[in-house]
């Protein structure tokens, strides 16, 4: 069985996920603070092998470049993947935070089954905050980065975001979920797929 660890990351507190299976792990949304995911890494005795990025933000990819150093490979979908190179995109230019360059995309996360140690991941892609944002299926888990959060939904009024899209995305490809399925946000407390599909204001 896989395990989830969960750490609070930046000023904009996002939700780092790192799951741990055997021996290995990946994580989701290195925001910041690559140290203290380091450690949380060191402490569950835990070898790094992905990182994979729900869209390209800066407040998720800002310790891509530190958790790459022991050899993990970067993953996110191509429609965003331009944005972990150029600060306009990721936005770390406007931030007042560090200017995001890099690194690249190792390989790409499509719409569809992606798999790592016998574990069946579905990658939804989910476009409106940004246009290559993906949730993470994950058996009775969503890892579900800034569309979807507790009450609320990813912001639109940013380059690249879409409303139409947004809701499109969570109506269509979430909301159609099983109802007990927990969600996990980029940020904010965890929610259910019923929940929000009965108590969501936004859509
Ligand atoms: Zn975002
Ligand atoms: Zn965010």
């Amino acid at each position: 069985m896989p395990e989830l660890e969960k750490i609070k990351v930046g000023a904009l507190e996002t939700n780092c996920y790192i799951v741990g299976k055997e021996g290995k792990a990946l994580v989701i949304d290195p925001g910041d603070e690559g140290k203290k995911i380091k450690e949380m890494l060191s402490q569950r005795k835990w070898e790094l092998e992905y990182i994979i990025n729900t869209h390209g933000h800066a407040d998720h990819i800002g310790a891509n470049s530190d958790l790459k150093d022991g050899g993990a490979e970067i993953l996110i979908h191509p429609d965003d993947a331009g944005m972990l190179t150029n600060p306009e995109e990721n936005l770390s230019q406007f931030t007042g935070g560090p200017v995001l360059t890099g690194p690249p995309a190792d390989s790409f996360l499509n719409e569809g089954n992606w798999n790592w140690k016998g574990e069946a991941i579905k990658i939804i892609h989910t476009p409106g905050h940004t246009p290559g944002g993906i949730c993470l299926l994950w058996g009775g888990w969503l890892f579900s980065g800034d569309t979807l959060f507790a009450g609320g939904v990813g912001r639109t009024d940013l380059p690249g975001g879409n409303m139409n899209a947004l809701v499109d995305s969570i109506r269509g490809k979430l909301f159609v979920l099983d109802k007990e399925i927990r969600v996990f946000p980029g940020h904010g407390p965890e929610t259910t797929i019923g929940f929000e599909v009965e108590n969501n204001p936004f859509i």
